[in-house]
């Protein structure tokens, strides 16, 4: 239809002569081969005269039919006892997922005969989960700074393997790495070993090392000056240092930047009231990496740091803790996502010092623990949109319990879903993959049983989970592909 009204515009403008070929959009390829046989061009640099080519746009108009891609042929399909439709709230009931190879085809009242179905008619389906903020490098059974000295970076790789499986096993296909402390970056190697199938694990998004000032949260650990231990890869004190970190990141391949706005809670020395990185060093990181077609992440808990890295362009505020009237309004005005990780500064306080946890540090968590839900109820008002994070080195304690505290904070059970599925894609850039259960994206679906818009506690208990149409996850099969829990 565009490419008729074009043609109809063209024919009546008498006083042009020519057209460039590039105004003469139309999605039908053999409109092209009309014009240029064979040829490769560049369209803006071909100019053609309208008297000549009136005749063959009507030809190529009235008939080139609007031809559509053929649909990929249906391989399997899930049938879902209700199917949540994660952008609306709306249950489809005994929805049939029409899946072709590793994507959705389509969701249908009936599968075509002949192809298997995985009967889920007992539970409630919903797409593969994603958790945008964690650490995948994390060992779940200490919190003792002194550990990192008699951790090897092969170790901490091993830790991310596990935990890969744990995440899967809890229903994320898709997971967003808030930075990692190894300067030879092992998060991007998980990643690329995820995506070619050499080992189980969530689709990896990740940022590169953590970027911090001397001292802050990403340069915490509680060591005496004597000891002279090498530094953190990316301790950035200047603007220019800020341009070689994070070209180095983008350089090994991180897909977002992670900034430290302010300190943080589970470190033993750092303010987190305090903003660390500059105003100045968090814009020019937001410069760098957007030229360079990635997203910035900004930890920060303090209403200085976070402001501070709003108004730098950052793309995310993890934590937020607390958040103020004036930051909120800054992160409403500038669309700004939160990434609240309620849950891990909970978990961390019943946990208490029994995995090594400094004292000082504790004490951090209880003061922080007192401003996280009013900063958290402030986001909601101000409907700032909020995304699925953990950050908590315990994934199988962890990874399925902020779903509860999203929703004890004030979110709607919808919102917590969104937060882990659509808005998590959307921050992400990958809603065209993931996120939802819709034609074209990757077959990623869970199931619980129960209905989580009623109760989101029974997102704790993932029961099926498939990623790219591969069973990972099936109650029907409890021994494929089983998962150690370390102690
Ligand atoms: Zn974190």
């Amino acid at each position: 239809m565009y490419m008729k009204h074009m043609c109809f515009t063209l024919l009546v403008q008498p006083n042009r002569h020519s057209i460039r070929a590039s105004e003469l959009q139309c999605e039908h390829t053999v409109f092209w081969s009309i014009i240029v046989p064979g040829g490769t061009f560049n369209p803006n640099m071909i100019r053609l005269p309208i008297a000549s080519l009136a005749a063959l746009i009507l030809v190529a108009c009235t008939a080139a039919p609007a031809q559509k891609a053929p649909q990929p042929s249906v391989t399997q399909a899930v049938l879902a006892g209700k199917l949540i439709d994660v952008r609306t709230g709306s249950v489809h009931a005994h929805a049939y997922i029409l899946i072709a190879g590793d994507r959705v085809q389509s969701i249908a009242d009936s599968a075509p005969s002949g192809i298997p179905v995985t009967d889920l008619s007992a539970y409630t389906v919903l797409p593969g989960l994603i958790d945008a903020h964690g650490h995948i490098l994390s060992n779940p059974t200490t919190q003792n700074f002194a550990d990192h000295l008699r951790t090897s970076i092969p170790q901490s790789t091993v830790w991310g393997v596990y935990n890969l499986r744990l995440w899967l096993d809890h229903g994320f296909t898709s997971v967003r790495d808030a930075c990692e402390g190894p300067a030879d970056y092992p998060q991007f190697a998980l990643r690329e070993s995820v995506r070619r199938g050499i080992i189980l694990g969530p689709r990896i998004t990740a940022a590169g090392s953590c970027i911090s000032i001397a001292g802050g949260h990403g340069d915490g650990a509680p060591f005496s000056p004597d000891l002279d231990l090498p530094r953190g890869r990316n301790v950035a004190d200047t603007v220019d240092d800020i341009d070689h970190v994070v070209r180095r990141d983008i350089k090994y391949g991180a897909d977002w930047i992670k900034l430290m706005a302010s300190g943080g809670v589970m470190d033993p020395i750092s303010d987190f009231h305090v903003q660390e990185l500059s105003e100045a060093q968090m814009a020019e990181a937001v410069a760098v990496a957007h030229r360079a077609g990635k997203k910035v992440m900004a930890h920060a808990e303090g209403a200085v740091g976070i402001k501070a890295a709003v108004r730098a362009g950052v793309d995310s505020i993890e934590h937020g803790t607390m958040l103020d009237e004036e930051g909120a309004t800054l992160m409403e005005q500038h669309h700004t996502w939160l990434v609240p990780t309620l849950y891990c500064f909970q978990h961390d306080m019943q946990t208490g010092l029994s995995k090594g946890r400094d004292p000082a540090s504790f004490a951090k968590g209880e003061e922080i623990m007192a401003a996280q839900g009013p900063a958290f109820k402030l986001a909601l008002a101000h409907h700032i949109r909020i995304v699925y994070g953990t950050d908590d080195a315990d994934v199988d304690e962890a990874a399925s319990m902020e779903f509860g505290a999203l929703v004890r904070g004030g979110l709607s059970t919808l919102g917590a879903l969104q937060a882990a599925t659509i808005n998590a894609a959307t921050m992400l850039g990958k809603d065209q993959d993931v996120g939802t259960l819709e034609p074209g994206r990757y077959a990623d679906v869970i199931a619980v049983k129960g209905d989580p818009l009623a109760d989101i506690t029974v997102m704790e208990h993932v029961a099926f989970v498939m990623q790219g149409g591969r069973i990972i996850k099936d109650p029907a099969h409890p021994d494929r592909n089983p998962v150690l829990h370390v102690q």
